[in-house]
């Protein structure tokens, strides 16, 4: 039996932290702060302050393992946080500032925190539930150098932190499978449940993110995240830049489309990633200004949720390249990423965007199947069910919470709760999530897919569709249709333009207009709040 002669060497983010300070020195980190003026420093300056966050945590007593909160928008600090924490062999947790105070209570004590980084504008938000959160101590980052303790004497200020380190840090021997951050689902429904990323989950996964052919990273590109680094890792983003020494630049509080698109514009921003209701903004923006921004050569990473083909197309009418990609928080998050395989290039507009709009091909080392009825199902792009996946970087399991296996198929795979379909290719198209599906008499109906149809029509902003009871069939599919500003549409009109493409029994029943459709803290459709709102249509009619 022959043995490897390769030495073994741990994957880790602080293999990753120490190349960045050596070869990237003088690339920049600009950030969007309070005041709105731009906080600008180098990779050096970074790469310092990382290493004396993580000395300065281990003289505060920080234990391999613990898990270090923050409670931050993007910024240079929250980078120094990514890196800092994780390599004192700590544990990087970030906290979902959109989740109501209690929310966030319940989160941090079932983590466990020990403790919090909070930026001084977020102290109004942390005040809600200080007295339920487990933190030990609280170091509060002066973004604003406003008087920033008016609330308890007990918080400390981050800098002071900072400069207890005096550079005698010796990073610990961390092995790979150590956990280096955790997030928390955004639980549409129930309890949001956490997962922990080890060194080696989140290494593997920067290297792949940054493929060409996945979003194509490097150290050429300005990069911003503007998906929060508290969204499931920031997509990875902050990693991935960090680890090709990109330039960084971050919105801070930021996200309007008018912010971001002037920020692009200074900056010279060309790769960016972020929710469909951010490009919806976005292509808004640029529709109501003619030319006052230029975002040809921008690409721009979308996931989270579908982006419609038209929104799409929009975009790409502008110049800008669309990434499409799904992932979720179990799964680090990035699993598919849509692109064109080599010779595609030769397909129709129409056929090309199809697989655009698609949710992709599985990215190296991430295995994906479907599953009807505890069968695969056949890749032939119409047999739906639910995707299963596993992987080094996707989780097997939830943090201290029993009985959650349900999520995980007994041969080890991790069930998604996204339905879809996958073809001939391997492209897979999200149709729905498990509980959004409409069962109507034995037939399920896409609501994705109704809902991107209806975007395609030039009156509507956005569309939901969901399943109201039907005594007949069961369920029947409700489209709730936001119009555009200056529009008009009608009932029989929508549905005209969907029949084009669906047969009769896929038409909604029931069209309503409404004036936005309810989102979760992380820019998804809140369709439980729909069905509740409309699952009495019929009985009204
Ligand atoms: P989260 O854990 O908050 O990132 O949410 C993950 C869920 O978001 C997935 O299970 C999907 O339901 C949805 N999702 C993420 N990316 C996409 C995408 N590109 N298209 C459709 N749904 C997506």
């Amino acid at each position: 039996m022959i043995q490897s002669t390769m030495m073994e060497y741990p994957l880790t983010l602080t293999h990753l932290l120490g190349r960045a300070g050596t070869y990237f020195k003088k690339m920049e980190i600009v950030s969007r702060m309070p005041d709105r003026s731009l906080h600008r420093y180098t990779y050096a300056d970074f790469t310092r302050r990382a290493w004396q966050l993580a000395e300065a945590l281990q003289k505060a007593g920080l234990q391999p393992g613990d898990r270090v909160a923050t409670l931050m928008w993007n910024h240079y600090a929250h980078l120094e946080a990514y890196f800092g924490i994780p390599v004192a062999g700590g544990v990087l947790h970030t906290l979902n500032l959109r989740l109501a105070p209690d929310d966030i209570a319940y989160i941090s004590n079932h983590a466990e925190d020990r403790f919090l980084i909070v930026d001084d504008i977020l102290l109004p938000l942390l005040e809600k539930f200080r007295d339920k959160a487990p933190f030990e101590r609280v170091f509060v980052v002066p973004l604003t150098g406003a008087a920033i303790y008016p609330y308890t004497s007990s918080y400390e200020s981050y800098e002071e932190l900072l400069k207890t380190a005096d550079g005698s840090f010796v990073a610990p021997q961390l092995k790979e499978t150590d956990a280096a951050a955790m997030c928390y689902t955004s639980g549409t429904t129930g309890r949001p449940k956490g997962v922990v990323y080890s060194h080696r989950a989140l290494v593997l996964h920067t290297l792949v993110q940054s493929m060409p052919d996945v979003l194509n990273i490097s150290m050429h590109d300005t990069v911003t995240p503007v998906v929060p680094l508290f969204h499931a890792n920031g997509w990875g983003f902050a990693f991935a830049a960090t680890t090709v020494g990109a330039k960084q630049v971050y919105p801070g509080p930021y996200l309007d489309a008018q912010s971001l698109l002037d920020l692009f514009a200074e900056e010279g921003v060309n790769c960016t990633a972020g929710v469909p209701t951010i490009w919806l903004g976005i292509a808004q923006a640029l529709e109501h200004n003619p030319g006052r921004w230029d975002v040809s050569g921008l690409r721009m990473a979308v996931g989270g949720a579908a982006i419609p083909e038209g929104l799409m197309r929009t975009l790409e009418s502008y110049g800008a390249t669309v990434q499409h990609a799904w992932g979720m928080t179990e799964t680090s998050p990035l699993a598919t990423a849509s692109f064109l395989k080599a010779g595609m290039e030769d397909l129709s507009v129409d056929e090309q965007y199809k697989r655009k709009a698609m949710q992709g091909v599985a990215v190296p080392f991430v295995e994906m199947r479907i599953v009807r009825d505890g069968v695969e199902a056949p890749w032939d792009g119409e047999t739906m069910g639910e995707i299963q996946v596993r992987g080094p970087w996707i989780t097997m399991a939830y943090h201290n919470l029993e009985g959650s296996t349900s999520s995980f198929s007994d041969d080890g795979w991790l069930c998604t709760g996204d339905i879809g379909v996958i073809d001939e290719e391997g492209y897979m198209k999200i149709t729905d999530r498990v509980k959004d599906l409409i069962k109507s008499g034995g037939e399920w109906i896409s609501s994705v897919d109704l809902e991107n149809a209806l975007m395609g029509h030039p009156a509507v902003a956005e569309a939901a569709v969901v399943a109201v009871p039907d005594p007949k069939w069961q369920e029947r599919p409700l489209a709730a249709v936001v119009v555009k500003p200056g529009c008009e549409v009608t009932e029989d009109e929508l549905r005209e333009h969907l029949a084009g493409s669906f047969p009769n029994w896929y038409l909604p029943d029931h069209v309503v207009f409404i004036d936005e459709i309810p989102r979760t803290s992380t820019g998804k459709f809140m369709k439980a709040k729909l069905r509740d709102e409309f699952r009495d249509i019929q009985v009204q009619q």
